[in-house]
Protein backbone atom coordinates (compact mmCIF):
# COMPACT_ATOMS: atom_id res chain seq x y z
CA UNK A 1 0.00 0.00 0.00
CA UNK A 2 1.23 3.80 -1.04
CA UNK A 3 1.30 6.00 1.43
CA UNK A 4 -1.14 9.32 0.44
CA UNK A 5 -0.72 12.84 0.96
CA UNK A 6 -3.02 13.30 3.74
CA UNK A 7 -4.35 16.94 4.34
CA UNK A 8 -6.07 16.30 7.18
CA UNK A 9 -6.81 18.76 10.24
CA UNK A 10 -6.09 16.10 12.82
CA UNK A 11 -4.84 14.09 13.67
CA UNK A 12 -2.17 14.35 10.83
CA UNK A 13 0.60 13.69 8.59
CA UNK A 14 3.67 13.20 10.81
CA UNK A 15 7.34 13.31 8.88
CA UNK A 16 7.91 10.35 7.29
CA UNK A 17 11.32 10.62 8.22
CA UNK A 18 10.24 10.55 11.75
CA UNK A 19 7.78 7.03 11.29
CA UNK A 20 10.33 5.44 10.30
CA UNK A 21 12.94 6.37 12.98
CA UNK A 22 10.30 5.09 15.63
CA UNK A 23 9.45 2.11 13.88
CA UNK A 24 13.36 1.31 13.57
CA UNK A 25 13.26 1.68 17.35
CA UNK A 26 10.02 -0.03 18.17
CA UNK A 27 11.06 -3.32 19.51
CA UNK A 28 13.96 -2.00 20.91
CA UNK A 29 14.60 1.33 22.02
CA UNK A 30 18.62 1.75 22.54
CA UNK A 31 20.03 -0.95 24.32
CA UNK A 32 16.84 -1.07 27.13
CA UNK A 33 15.44 -4.26 25.36
CA UNK A 34 12.24 -3.02 25.26
CA UNK A 35 9.97 -0.51 23.33
CA UNK A 36 9.25 3.27 24.58
CA UNK A 37 5.58 1.73 25.13
CA UNK A 38 6.79 -0.49 27.39
CA UNK A 39 8.78 1.59 29.72
CA UNK A 40 8.30 3.12 32.83
CA UNK A 41 7.71 6.61 32.83
CA UNK A 42 10.12 6.56 35.85
CA UNK A 43 12.89 4.31 33.77
CA UNK A 44 16.37 6.08 33.09
CA UNK A 45 15.59 5.43 29.59
CA UNK A 46 12.39 7.21 29.72
CA UNK A 47 13.51 9.71 31.83
CA UNK A 48 16.41 10.87 29.27
CA UNK A 49 13.15 11.15 26.59
CA UNK A 50 11.22 13.35 28.36
CA UNK A 51 14.12 15.71 29.02
CA UNK A 52 15.37 15.38 25.45
CA UNK A 53 11.75 16.72 24.60
CA UNK A 54 11.78 19.71 26.53
CA UNK A 55 15.51 20.39 26.10
CA UNK A 56 14.71 20.45 22.21
CA UNK A 57 10.94 22.12 22.68
CA UNK A 58 13.11 24.97 24.76
CA UNK A 59 15.87 25.28 22.19
CA UNK A 60 13.59 25.34 18.83
CA UNK A 61 11.27 27.65 20.63
CA UNK A 62 13.32 30.03 22.06
CA UNK A 63 11.73 29.47 25.30
CA UNK A 64 12.87 32.16 28.62
CA UNK A 65 13.84 30.27 31.73
CA UNK A 66 11.03 31.47 33.69
CA UNK A 67 8.69 29.58 31.30
CA UNK A 68 7.03 25.81 32.26
CA UNK A 69 7.63 23.38 29.99
CA UNK A 70 4.46 20.86 31.04
CA UNK A 71 3.26 17.40 28.83
CA UNK A 72 -0.49 17.32 30.17
CA UNK A 73 -2.85 14.63 28.29
CA UNK A 74 -6.19 15.51 27.61
CA UNK A 75 -6.10 17.50 24.58
CA UNK A 76 -6.44 21.32 24.16
CA UNK A 77 -10.14 21.15 25.00
CA UNK A 78 -8.73 20.45 28.77
CA UNK A 79 -7.11 23.65 28.53
CA UNK A 80 -10.43 25.66 28.34
CA UNK A 81 -11.52 24.32 31.54
CA UNK A 82 -7.87 24.30 32.98
CA UNK A 83 -7.15 27.69 32.33
CA UNK A 84 -10.06 29.56 33.69
CA UNK A 85 -9.70 27.18 37.03
CA UNK A 86 -5.75 28.07 37.81
CA UNK A 87 -5.94 31.86 36.54
CA UNK A 88 -9.76 33.42 37.22
CA UNK A 89 -9.11 35.47 40.43
CA UNK A 90 -10.54 38.48 39.22
CA UNK A 91 -13.28 36.15 37.64
CA UNK A 92 -13.24 38.49 34.68
CA UNK A 93 -11.30 37.88 31.20
CA UNK A 94 -11.13 39.23 27.67
CA UNK A 95 -11.69 37.04 24.77
CA UNK A 96 -11.66 37.48 21.32
CA UNK A 97 -14.07 34.82 19.29
CA UNK A 98 -12.54 34.13 16.33
CA UNK A 99 -14.42 30.32 15.46
CA UNK A 100 -15.50 27.56 17.24
CA UNK A 101 -12.50 26.69 19.44
CA UNK A 102 -12.66 30.07 21.10
CA UNK A 103 -16.05 30.00 21.26
CA UNK A 104 -15.63 26.52 23.44
CA UNK A 105 -13.07 28.21 25.32
CA UNK A 106 -15.26 31.32 25.79
CA UNK A 107 -18.37 28.80 27.08
CA UNK A 108 -16.22 26.57 29.69
CA UNK A 109 -14.65 30.09 30.99
CA UNK A 110 -18.10 31.30 31.36
CA UNK A 111 -18.71 28.79 33.95
CA UNK A 112 -16.34 30.28 36.21
CA UNK A 113 -16.68 33.98 35.96
CA UNK A 114 -17.65 37.33 33.02
CA UNK A 115 -15.96 37.00 29.87
CA UNK A 116 -15.61 39.69 28.03
CA UNK A 117 -15.92 39.45 23.99
CA UNK A 118 -13.90 42.54 22.84
CA UNK A 119 -14.31 41.19 19.09
CA UNK A 120 -16.37 38.82 16.88
CA UNK A 121 -15.94 37.83 13.32
CA UNK A 122 -19.28 35.36 14.01
CA UNK A 123 -20.94 37.47 11.54
CA UNK A 124 -19.28 36.14 8.59
CA UNK A 125 -18.51 32.73 9.63
CA UNK A 126 -15.08 33.58 11.32
CA UNK A 127 -13.53 34.06 7.88
CA UNK A 128 -11.79 37.02 8.89
CA UNK A 129 -10.18 38.37 12.15
CA UNK A 130 -11.54 41.21 13.40
CA UNK A 131 -10.16 44.58 14.60
CA UNK A 132 -9.75 44.80 18.48
CA UNK A 133 -10.56 47.95 19.36
CA UNK A 134 -8.06 48.82 22.95
CA UNK A 135 -10.81 50.91 24.49
CA UNK A 136 -12.21 47.55 25.18
CA UNK A 137 -9.82 45.57 26.74
CA UNK A 138 -10.16 45.70 30.66
CA UNK A 139 -7.13 46.35 32.18
CA UNK A 140 -7.53 44.33 35.13
CA UNK A 141 -8.70 41.48 33.41
CA UNK A 142 -6.99 38.06 35.01
CA UNK A 143 -5.89 36.94 31.40
CA UNK A 144 -6.65 37.63 27.83
CA UNK A 145 -7.54 35.08 25.53
CA UNK A 146 -7.26 33.74 21.75
CA UNK A 147 -6.89 31.21 19.58
CA UNK A 148 -4.13 32.23 17.21
CA UNK A 149 -5.18 29.80 14.37
CA UNK A 150 -8.44 29.19 13.57
CA UNK A 151 -8.02 25.12 12.27
CA UNK A 152 -11.79 24.79 10.58
CA UNK A 153 -12.07 28.76 8.87
CA UNK A 154 -8.32 29.14 8.43
CA UNK A 155 -7.63 32.57 9.79
CA UNK A 156 -5.04 33.21 12.29
CA UNK A 157 -4.14 36.35 14.11
CA UNK A 158 -0.75 37.54 12.54
CA UNK A 159 -0.62 41.09 15.30
CA UNK A 160 -0.78 39.88 18.81
CA UNK A 161 -2.87 42.74 20.86
CA UNK A 162 -0.80 44.65 23.10
CA UNK A 163 -2.78 43.89 26.48
CA UNK A 164 -0.35 45.47 28.60
CA UNK A 165 0.16 43.50 31.72
CA UNK A 166 -2.41 41.21 30.92
CA UNK A 167 -1.14 38.02 30.51
CA UNK A 168 -1.96 37.01 26.90
CA UNK A 169 -3.22 32.96 27.05
CA UNK A 170 -3.28 31.47 23.37
CA UNK A 171 -4.07 28.31 21.55
CA UNK A 172 -1.95 27.48 19.26
CA UNK A 173 -2.67 23.98 18.67
CA UNK A 174 -2.41 24.02 15.12
CA UNK A 175 -0.21 26.84 14.30
CA UNK A 176 2.44 25.81 17.15
CA UNK A 177 6.04 25.22 15.33
CA UNK A 178 5.47 26.50 12.01
CA UNK A 179 7.37 29.70 12.57
CA UNK A 180 8.91 31.49 15.41
CA UNK A 181 7.23 33.20 17.65
CA UNK A 182 8.37 35.22 20.51
CA UNK A 183 7.18 33.40 23.57
CA UNK A 184 7.97 36.45 26.00
CA UNK A 185 4.82 37.68 24.69
CA UNK A 186 2.30 34.91 26.17
CA UNK A 187 1.25 34.47 29.78
CA UNK A 188 0.39 30.57 28.19
CA UNK A 189 0.66 29.20 25.25
CA UNK A 190 -0.97 25.51 24.66
CA UNK A 191 -1.70 23.01 21.84
CA UNK A 192 -2.97 19.73 21.21
CA UNK A 193 0.37 17.55 19.85
CA UNK A 194 -1.75 15.72 17.17
CA UNK A 195 -1.28 18.54 14.46
CA UNK A 196 2.16 19.49 14.39
CA UNK A 197 3.83 18.17 17.17
CA UNK A 198 2.79 14.69 17.19
CA UNK A 199 0.34 11.76 17.90
CA UNK A 200 -2.97 12.40 19.77
CA UNK A 201 -3.00 12.26 23.16
CA UNK A 202 -0.02 14.90 24.01
CA UNK A 203 -1.04 17.99 25.39
CA UNK A 204 1.74 20.77 25.56
CA UNK A 205 1.43 23.74 28.43
CA UNK A 206 4.43 26.45 28.14
CA UNK A 207 3.22 28.70 30.99
CA UNK A 208 4.89 31.86 32.36
CA UNK A 209 6.02 30.40 35.87
CA UNK A 210 4.58 33.74 37.78
CA UNK A 211 1.17 32.63 36.86
CA UNK A 212 1.48 28.76 37.99
CA UNK A 213 -0.68 29.99 41.03
CA UNK A 214 -3.16 28.29 43.55
CA UNK A 215 -6.25 27.16 41.88
CA UNK A 216 -9.69 27.53 42.71
CA UNK A 217 -10.69 25.19 46.12
CA UNK A 218 -13.02 23.30 43.26
CA UNK A 219 -10.23 22.07 40.81
CA UNK A 220 -9.56 18.40 40.37
CA UNK A 221 -6.20 17.53 41.53
CA UNK A 222 -5.05 16.34 37.65
CA UNK A 223 -6.27 19.84 36.79
CA UNK A 224 -4.00 22.19 39.11
CA UNK A 225 -0.77 23.67 37.05
CA UNK A 226 1.09 23.90 39.90
CA UNK A 227 1.03 19.99 40.58
CA UNK A 228 2.15 19.58 37.13
CA UNK A 229 4.94 21.81 36.88
CA UNK A 230 6.32 20.49 40.58
CA UNK A 231 6.20 16.77 39.21
CA UNK A 232 8.02 17.57 36.14
CA UNK A 233 5.09 16.46 34.31
CA UNK A 234 4.99 13.24 36.32
CA UNK A 235 2.71 13.65 38.87
CA UNK A 236 1.26 10.89 37.21
CA UNK A 237 1.98 8.47 33.97
CA UNK A 238 2.52 10.71 31.16
CA UNK A 239 1.09 9.98 27.54
CA UNK A 240 5.03 8.22 27.38
CA UNK A 241 4.97 7.26 23.97
CA UNK A 242 3.09 10.40 21.98
CA UNK A 243 6.09 12.46 24.02
CA UNK A 244 8.80 10.04 22.42
CA UNK A 245 7.33 10.35 19.05
CA UNK A 246 7.17 14.28 19.83
CA UNK A 247 10.99 14.19 20.76
CA UNK A 248 11.63 12.73 17.20
CA UNK A 249 9.80 15.85 15.54
CA UNK A 250 11.61 18.07 17.46
CA UNK A 251 14.70 16.74 16.33
CA UNK A 252 13.28 16.40 12.53
CA UNK A 253 12.88 20.35 12.93
CA UNK A 254 15.87 21.12 14.62
CA UNK A 255 17.65 18.93 11.83
CA UNK A 256 16.01 20.90 8.96
CA UNK A 257 17.57 24.26 10.75
CA UNK A 258 14.71 25.02 12.96
CA UNK A 259 12.05 27.58 12.94
CA UNK A 260 12.90 30.15 10.74
CA UNK A 261 13.18 27.22 8.09
CA UNK A 262 10.02 25.35 8.86
CA UNK A 263 8.94 29.12 8.43
CA UNK A 264 10.24 29.47 5.14
CA UNK A 265 9.24 26.70 3.53
CA UNK A 266 5.52 26.64 4.77
CA UNK A 267 5.36 30.68 3.81
CA UNK A 268 6.60 28.58 0.11
CA UNK A 269 3.72 25.85 0.44
CA UNK A 270 0.55 28.55 1.48
CA UNK A 271 1.59 30.99 -1.13
CA UNK A 272 1.41 28.29 -3.73
CA UNK A 273 -1.89 27.30 -2.83
CA UNK A 274 -3.22 30.87 -2.37
CA UNK A 275 -1.50 31.97 -5.74
CA UNK A 276 -3.68 29.20 -7.51
CA UNK A 277 -6.62 30.52 -5.57
CA UNK A 278 -6.59 33.66 -6.23
CA UNK A 279 -5.78 33.08 -9.89
CA UNK A 280 -8.70 30.34 -10.25
CA UNK A 281 -12.13 30.66 -12.39
CA UNK A 282 -13.32 27.84 -10.32
CA UNK A 283 -12.04 27.78 -6.80
CA UNK A 284 -11.44 30.97 -4.59
CA UNK A 285 -10.49 30.69 -1.24
CA UNK A 286 -12.93 31.68 1.58
CA UNK A 287 -10.58 34.10 3.70
CA UNK A 288 -9.90 36.73 1.14
CA UNK A 289 -7.81 39.22 3.38
CA UNK A 290 -4.17 38.05 2.86
CA UNK A 291 -3.35 39.27 6.28
CA UNK A 292 -5.72 37.30 8.24
CA UNK A 293 -4.99 33.90 5.89
CA UNK A 294 -3.51 30.94 8.01
CA UNK A 295 -0.25 29.21 6.91
CA UNK A 296 -1.85 26.25 8.35
CA UNK A 297 -4.97 25.69 7.33
CA UNK A 298 -6.73 26.58 3.94
CA UNK A 299 -10.24 26.51 3.54
CA UNK A 300 -11.51 26.95 0.30
CA UNK A 301 -15.03 26.63 -2.18
CA UNK A 302 -15.81 26.19 -6.35
CA UNK A 303 -19.36 27.46 -4.97
CA UNK A 304 -21.15 24.79 -6.00
CA UNK A 305 -21.77 21.64 -3.52
CA UNK A 306 -21.59 18.88 -6.01
CA UNK A 307 -18.36 19.99 -7.70
CA UNK A 308 -16.96 20.37 -4.28
CA UNK A 309 -18.04 16.61 -3.65
CA UNK A 310 -16.74 15.43 -7.43
CA UNK A 311 -13.36 17.07 -6.41
CA UNK A 312 -13.22 15.60 -2.84
CA UNK A 313 -13.77 12.10 -4.53
CA UNK A 314 -11.53 12.34 -7.37
CA UNK A 315 -8.93 13.63 -5.60
CA UNK A 316 -8.79 10.86 -2.56
CA UNK A 317 -8.86 8.54 -5.99
CA UNK A 318 -5.75 10.12 -6.90
CA UNK A 319 -3.87 10.09 -3.00
CA UNK A 320 -4.83 13.18 -2.09
CA UNK A 321 -6.61 12.37 1.07
CA UNK A 322 -8.64 14.06 3.78
CA UNK A 323 -9.44 17.63 1.95
CA UNK A 324 -13.13 17.96 2.80
CA UNK A 325 -14.15 20.58 4.56
CA UNK A 326 -15.58 21.02 8.47
CA UNK A 327 -19.38 20.65 8.12
CA UNK A 328 -19.78 24.78 9.42
CA UNK A 329 -17.82 25.89 6.55
CA UNK A 330 -18.45 23.73 3.73
CA UNK A 331 -16.14 22.94 0.36
CA UNK A 332 -12.64 22.13 1.01
CA UNK A 333 -9.94 22.14 3.20
CA UNK A 334 -6.57 21.88 2.51
CA UNK A 335 -4.04 21.24 6.08
CA UNK A 336 -1.19 21.86 5.75
CA UNK A 337 1.33 21.50 8.49
CA UNK A 338 4.71 21.26 9.24
CA UNK A 339 4.98 17.41 8.00
CA UNK A 340 3.12 18.14 4.70
CA UNK A 341 6.08 17.74 2.03
CA UNK A 342 6.59 20.59 -0.58
CA UNK A 343 5.54 17.63 -2.96
CA UNK A 344 2.39 16.89 -2.01
CA UNK A 345 1.29 20.43 -2.53
CA UNK A 346 2.31 20.46 -5.74
CA UNK A 347 0.48 17.49 -6.69
CA UNK A 348 -2.67 19.49 -4.37
CA UNK A 349 -2.51 22.30 -6.89
CA UNK A 350 -1.77 20.05 -10.20
CA UNK A 351 -4.38 18.20 -9.38
CA UNK A 352 -6.78 21.34 -8.89
CA UNK A 353 -5.64 22.89 -12.13
CA UNK A 354 -6.39 19.33 -14.16
CA UNK A 355 -9.87 19.40 -12.12
CA UNK A 356 -10.59 22.99 -13.23
CA UNK A 357 -9.78 22.64 -17.39
CA UNK A 358 -11.91 19.01 -16.97
CA UNK A 359 -14.59 20.91 -15.68
CA UNK A 360 -15.38 24.06 -17.33
C1 LIG B 1 -7.85 20.65 17.26
C2 LIG B 1 -7.98 21.90 18.05
C3 LIG B 1 -8.47 21.91 19.37
C4 LIG B 1 -8.99 20.68 20.05
O1 LIG B 1 -7.97 19.86 20.41
P1 LIG B 1 -8.22 18.52 21.25
O2 LIG B 1 -6.84 18.10 21.55
O3 LIG B 1 -8.99 17.59 20.38
O4 LIG B 1 -8.99 18.90 22.47
C5 LIG B 1 -8.48 23.12 20.04
N1 LIG B 1 -8.06 24.25 19.45
C6 LIG B 1 -7.58 24.27 18.20
C7 LIG B 1 -7.11 25.56 17.61
C8 LIG B 1 -7.54 23.11 17.45
O5 LIG B 1 -7.09 23.13 16.20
Amino acid sequence: MKRVYNFSAGPSVLPEAVLEKAQSEMLCYGDSGMSVMEMSHRSKAYESIIKEAEALLREIMNIPDNYKVLFLQGGASSQFSMIPLNLMKKKKIDLVLTGMWAKKACDEASRYGEVNVVASSKDKTYNYIPEIDSSKLNPDADYFYICQNNTIYGTRIKNLPDTGNVPLVADLSSCILSEPIDVSKYGIIFAGAQKNMGPAGLTVVIIREDLITEAMDITPVMFKYQLHADNGSMYNTPPTYAIYVCKLVLEWIKNLGGLEKMAEINYKKAEMVYNFLDNSEMFSATVSNADDRSIMNIPFVTGNEELDAKFVKEATAAGLVNLKGHRSVGGMRASIYNAMPIEGVEKLVEFMAEFEKNNK
